[in-house]
């Protein structure tokens, strides 16, 4: 093993994918549980978590083993007829979410697409509204994927420019910005708010205090569609299977992705009550993937995860661990603000004296893998089978990272 085989499979990807990605420079071979390995054999502690996707780590026995069952058996049927496993999948799933039903996608993309199409005929067939009318209100900083129509109510000029013209029919508002969402409602007739409760990308911010409450009053007062976008925050990742659970917040459609695909294979969905998904009848919506039989068994031995009465509780208290740790960083004075729920966090570094990406790339030859986020933060999402000390360990390192810096500085 030598240096040269990262820098030749860097080399080939570069010639030959598409330059949409910038990443950083490891070629990684393998997974196992809280670790990965790259080319030359150098371990590191996966903290990105495949932005809070591996939640349950990498190979997880279990979950793997579900897939290598099913793969012996029966892999994708199209939902031109029934399957076993799906109907299985569709029933754990609405059990374990309250939800009544579940429309089963692929990406995350594709389940906020599948959160607008719903809320947009629900709003023509219920509230009488006509087919050219009616807004959706996002909030800024949101990520809610790169399909033209997601990018259409995105405030990242990174994810836009160029790309117009975009989708109407969205409108973006400062998040927590109560007063700037009534007055949208005030000029036009409001579908629906689509939002997540707390945004990953834009570095882990969690609401102002009573916001997503006084959301969900509102827009059920004034029949507008409340959409949270749980496809980075929902599955376990806070503690709670859903985030909007810490704000005690029911939203009418909820969108996950991410953690639901145990990290096998993509996986998404849109959960909602018959009253807003009985608005798709066949052929008006659907997907050759979505819901075949080899998702919904990896799905269903995710559920079973999460159904374990063990698992929210262990994350919950990872979760305290790391809270504990970035207390102790904050003290830091380049450290600006730490903030985190169940087992995710952003720490802001003090742009003045680094950029995020400096104490990563650090961290990263200390042997733990995070990514940067705005410039100024790093976001971490650490998979619940991480120990205690993993977790105390890694989040001094950043503070070691930060003196180091500033030695050299
Ligand atoms: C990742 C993500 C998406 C998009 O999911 P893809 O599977 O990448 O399409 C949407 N919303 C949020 C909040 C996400 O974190």
């Amino acid at each position: 093993m030598s240096q040269t085989q990262t820098a030749l499979t860097i080399a080939i990807t570069e010639a030959h994918a598409a330059s949409n990605y910038a990443p950083v420079p490891i070629v990684l071979t393998e997974g196992d549980g809280a670790y990965v390995t790259d080319i030359e054999g150098v371990r590191y502690l996966d903290f990105l978590g495949g932005f809070s996707t591996m939640l349950f780590g990498h190979r997880p026995p279990r979950i793997t083993a579900a897939a290598h069952a099913q793969l012996d058996r029966l892999t994708l049927t199209s939902r031109a007829f029934y399957n076993d496993e799906l109907a299985a999948c569709v029933q754990e799933l609405t059990e374990l979410t309250g939800f009544e039903r579940v429309l089963l996608m692929n990406t995350g993309a594709e389940a906020i697409e599948t959160a607008i199409k719903c809320a947009r005929k629900w709003a023509h067939t219920h509230r009488a509204l006509g087919e050219d009318e009616g807004v959706i209100i996002t909030f800024s900083k949101n990520f809610h994927g790169r399909t033209s129509t997601i990018i259409s109510g995105s405030d990242d000029p990174v994810a836009r420019a160029g790309y117009g013209p975009y989708t109407p029919g969205f409108v973006t508002v400062p998040f927590g910005d109560m007063e700037a969402v009534r007055q949208v409602a005030a000029a036009s007739p409001v579908v629906a708010v689509l939002i997540e409760p707390v945004q990953g990308e834009a570095g882990v911010i969690l609401p102002p205090a009573g916001f997503f409450e006084e959301l969900r009053e509102f827009t059920t007062a004034e029949r507008i569609v409340f959409i949270a976008d749980e496809v980075q925050s929902g599955m376990g990742r806070t503690g709670k299977l859903f985030a909007s659970e810490h704000f005690g917040v029911r939203p009418d459609l909820v969108a996950v992705g991410k953690v639901l695909s145990g990290g096998i294979l993509p996986v998404s969905a849109l959960l909602g009550d018959s009253a807003f998904l009985d608005v798709f009848t066949p052929g008006s919506h659907g997907s050759t993937f979505g819901g075949s039989p080899f998702a919904s068994a990896v799905t269903r031995s995710v559920i079973a995860e999460l159904r374990d009465p063990a698992f929210l509780p262990r994350v919950s208290q990872l979760g305290d661990v790391l809270a504990e740790a970035l207390a102790l960083l904050s003290e830091l004075p380049e450290v600006t603000a730490v903030r985190s729920i169940g087992l995710w966090a952003g720490v802001d570094i003090d742009p003045a004296f680094a950029p995020a990406q400096a104490v990563a790339q650090e961290l990263r030859n200390r042997g733990v893998l995070v990514k940067d986020t705005q410039g100024k933060t790093l976001r971490m999402a650490p998979p619940a089978v991480a120990t205690e000390t993993e977790i105390r360990d890694a989040i001094a390192l950043i503070g070691e990272c930060v003196s180091v810096l500033r030695t050299a500085a």
